[in-house]
């Protein structure tokens, strides 16, 4: 597990070069973003420790299999005191719930833990905003921390060579959109996130941005 520290509150974790995590440091403890492929949580809670705090809170960009693969050892290691939060409407799929039309795009894996609470526009998680964000899952949402503008955009967009939307086939990286359920909405939410202007820009498989303002014109330019 590499650990990177990209601001004084938020650490990214990064598992075989190309998945991440993040813990991002609140006044009561961490809130863990994400829980990367199975048979990672000893790592991430090793991560942890090195924090120097507790994780009071688990959220979930979304469901697919590569960022929810070690939520129920998480949840078993941590205990149920410990928050699990998910968007809406892929915690409504997890449920096995119909909510699209047709097949649901990317991983879903079976989990044994339901969360203890389903995110929606505008919710707050210690400084986190909660931004809707569908279109790579139905119900994935991007993280805003207030106090920095760093933005935390799950699978919105890949950094894995050069910043793209996910809805684009990237040769380096084509798993983001063949995972990608809505390609149309995924670029709709892709411009709601530039129009947000982060500070910094982190993802689930790559590189962290930061000022990423041109790179994110860039990739919406591409996109499509
Ligand atoms: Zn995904």
């Amino acid at each position: 597990m590499r650990t990177t520290a990209l601001t004084d509150n938020l650490t990214q974790l990064t598992r075989l070069g190309f998945v991440n995590a993040f813990l991002v440091r609140e006044d009561d403890g961490l809130t863990l973003i994400d829980t990367m492929l199975p048979r990672t949580a000893g790592a991430i809670l090793e991560a942890a420790s090195g924090r120097g705090a507790p994780i009071r809170r688990i959220v979930l960009t979304h469901g697919h299999g590569d960022h929810v693969g070690s939520l129920d050892a998480l949840r078993e290691a941590l205990g149920a005191q410990v928050e699990v939060l998910m968007p809406e409407l892929d915690a409504r799929i997890h449920a096995g719930e119909t909510v699209v039309a047709g097949k649901v795009a990317g991983s879903w894996p079976t989990l044994r833990t339901v969360p203890d609470v389903r995110l929606g526009a505008g919710d707050r998680v210690g400084s986190l905003e909660v931004v809707p964000s569908p279109g790579h899952t139905p119900g994935h949402v991007a993280f805003l921390d207030t106090r920095d503008r760093s933005l935390i955009a799950g699978d919105v967009f890949t950094s894995i060579g050069a910043l793209n939307v996910s809805d684009h086939y990237y040769w380096r990286f084509p798993l983001a959109a063949m995972a990608t359920q809505d390609r149309a909405q995924d670029r709709a939410s892709a411009r709601a996130l530039r129009a947000l202007n982060p500070t910094l820009l982190v993802l689930g498989h790559g590189r962290a941005v930061r000022d990423p303002a041109a790179e994110m014109d860039a990739a919406i330019g591409r996109s499509g």
